[in-house]
């Protein structure tokens, strides 16, 4: 079995986020449908207690799970899903680089406005928007996981300025990055009392 490096939070958070990133890379089996699904897939989605992890499609179907006829996970990556599954991990691996679409559709030999295009289709979102929420995740992840300040957590996760963290964190996660540290001490110290 390949790719046993992923646990099952981090490929819960991919398929919650859409990922496409780790498309090919694991499938994603729900036990109440009997269905299997790529980490990309827009379907609805399932119960965390109700899904299961497969590294091939082979192994998910042997385990007796039909493929979704949305994401179709046993068609094979088409040429636009390899190029955009690429251009994440790109976006994943450099997501602290002052990006450009530019840059980005440079690195994947594309237009802008093509890579815009195809990533829109595949993702339902542009690898800018993509790139964001990307930072945005880093940054929450710090605030609940580090002892940084917010300024550093802004610079640390990619971002320009201040105000461009403090307007992504806003828009995605709707709530400020200081509220968003403050509800993680509430629940830090509800699960501490129970
Ligand atoms: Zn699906």
């Amino acid at each position: 079995m390949k790719n046993t490096h992923f646990s099952f939070e981090e490929m819960w958070e991919k398929i919650m986020a859409c990922d496409p990133g780790y498309d090919g890379l694991f499938y994603t089996a729900v036990k109440t449908t009997g269905i299997y699904c790529r980490p990309s897939c827009r379907s609805r989605k399932p119960k965390k207690i109700n899904v299961e992890f497969y590294f091939s499609q082979h192994e998910a179907e042997a385990h007796g799970y039909r493929a979704c006829k949305r994401c179709q996970p046993n068609a094979g990556l088409s040429p636009n899903t390899e190029v955009v599954r690429e251009v994440a991990l790109f976006l994943a691996a450099h997501y602290r680089k002052p990006l450009r679409l530019a840059e980005i559709a440079d690195h994947a030999g594309l237009t802008p406005s093509y890579l815009d295009w195809i990533f829109k289709q595949e993702t339902g979102e542009t690898p800018l928007a993509y790139l964001k929420k990307i930072r945005v995740d880093k940054a929450a992840h710090l605030i609940e996981h580090s002892a940084l300040s917010n300024l550093d957590i802004c610079y640390e996760a990619g971002f320009q300025s201040p105000s461009n963290f403090y307007k992504a964190f806003k828009t995605i996660k709707q709530l400020s990055p200081g509220d968003y540290r403050k509800s993680g001490v509430q629940a830090g110290t509800r699960r501490a009392l129970s």
